[in-house]
């Protein structure tokens, strides 16, 4: 039998919602991945990748795998074993970064901050002054398991001073928020299709500076990666040589996805989508606040894009998940590691990022908090006086 997936609206940590006109380029029919065609739109895929990444980078392409591996890409084409890496870690995936670098025979040296904290500058200065033959210094940009932002211009910045690699985890950060990686000078840095770019998930947008380029082309051990050996995926989606040499096969249909995505994302223009990110974030906490329900992390900290809520004393945080899963068919995420059970994490990511959604989660919050005996109004109007304001 077929499977028919429910309709959901999904405002968690992604994936967020799919612009059904990605949807609708995925259904195209599928052409040959050596197919003069199937080049271009590669070619023009690139370029797409290059705008929304702020970049000139001529190393800038979609992995053939999630965000993860778009991580795992970054470390072990830019370290060799025995290499040293600093990793900043304020949530779940510098975690995650750590396990990358041991497994390929590196060493790590954490910077641990608070979940919940921005990345703490002065704490990266002193780990760079104690560790300065470390080759990478590697950090999350925005911080999904936690809704926060780090200053990754600063980060960046204080990587290249040191003569050290930046390897950069823009998953959530790409589309929703300023991602300008030539401005900041940034040598690796990956982003995922489902979070604000609202593609389907499995495709890791990837940029690599020329200059890490540079230290991949001049390994002195082969990456131990076959399948993500940028050497090889070079030769396959082109060394500017014309030349294209089979590597795998491209998960052709989800490249319509991404082109889709990404065209969407131009049209708007970056600066507008920044912007819808913000005013749907400032209605949805001015909804949040009105019925007493607050934000976690400090205002200059924040991702318009993940907003982590507390969850009300005496409120069962699963329970008021469930009841919007059940009765409004809306997803919202749930705390992570010190966080598990004391917060919501709600996304407002790309195609997500809407009027409608922030008042449709706003009347289901009250709805599902009234079933738990807490009785709060007025979210919707604190959120429409946002629009408002902001004349819409
Ligand atoms: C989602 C996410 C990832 C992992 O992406 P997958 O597509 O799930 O593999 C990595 N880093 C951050 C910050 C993320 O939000």
């Amino acid at each position: 039998m077929s499977f028919y997936p429910p309709r959901r609206t999904l405002m968690g940590p992604g994936p967020s919602d799919v612009n059904p006109r990605i949807t609708n380029a995925m259904a195209r029919p599928t052409i040959g991945h050596l197919d003069p065609v199937f080049i271009e739109l590669m070619e023009e895929l690139k370029g797409l990748l290059q705008y929304a990444f702020q970049t000139k980078n001529a190393l800038t392409l979609p992995v053939s795998a999630p965000g993860s591996a778009g991580m795992e890409t970054c470390f072990v084409n830019l370290m060799e074993p025995g290499d040293k890496a600093i990793i900043c870690q304020n949530g779940v995936f510098g975690g995650r970064m750590k396990e990358n670098v041991t497994r390929l025979g590196g060493e790590a040296v954490m910077v641990q901050d608070d979940w919940g904290s921005a990345i703490d500058l002065d704490k990266v200065r002193e780990a760079i002054a104690v560790h300065p033959d470390a080759k990478v210094l590697a950090f999350v940009h925005a911080e999904t398991s936690t809704g926060v932002r780090s200053d990754a211009e600063a980060l960046c910045r204080l990587a290249s001073e040191a003569g050290m690699l930046s390897i950069m985890d823009t998953v959530t950060g790409l589309g929703g928020i300023e991602v300008a990686i030539d401005q900041w000078g940034a040598d690796a840095v990956y982003s995922g299709s489902q979070k604000c770019l609202s593609c389907t998930p499995g495709l890791s947008p990837l940029t690599i500076s020329d200059r890490a380029a540079e230290v991949i082309r001049n390994r002195s051990h082969p990456v131990q990666s076959w399948f993500l050996d940028l050497n090889l995926v070079m030769g396959y989606w082109g060394n500017g040589d014309g030349k294209r040499a089979y590597h795998h096969t491209a998960p052709i249909n989800a490249l319509y996805g991404l082109h889709e995505a990404l065209t969407i994302l131009k049209e708007e223009g970056l600066e507008a989508s920044f912007a819808r990110h913000r005013l749907n974030h400032e209605a949805l906490k001015a909804g949040l606040e009105a019925i007493g329900l607050s934000l976690v992390v400090k205002e200059e900290d924040r991702l318009p894009q993940l907003n982590l809520v507390s969850v009300p004393e005496g409120v069962d945080e699963a329970a008021v998940r469930s009841t919007l899963l059940n009765d409004y068919h809306l997803e919202i995420g749930a705390g992570l590691g010190a966080l598990a059970g004391k917060v919501w994490r709600i996304g407002l990511m790309g195609y997500a990022s809407n009027p409608t959604n922030v008042r449709l989660c706003l009347s289901a919050l009250q709805h599902a908090l009234a079933a738990q005996g807490l009785e709060v109004n007025g979210a919707v109007r604190a959120a429409d006086a946002v629009y408002a304001a902001a004349g819409q």
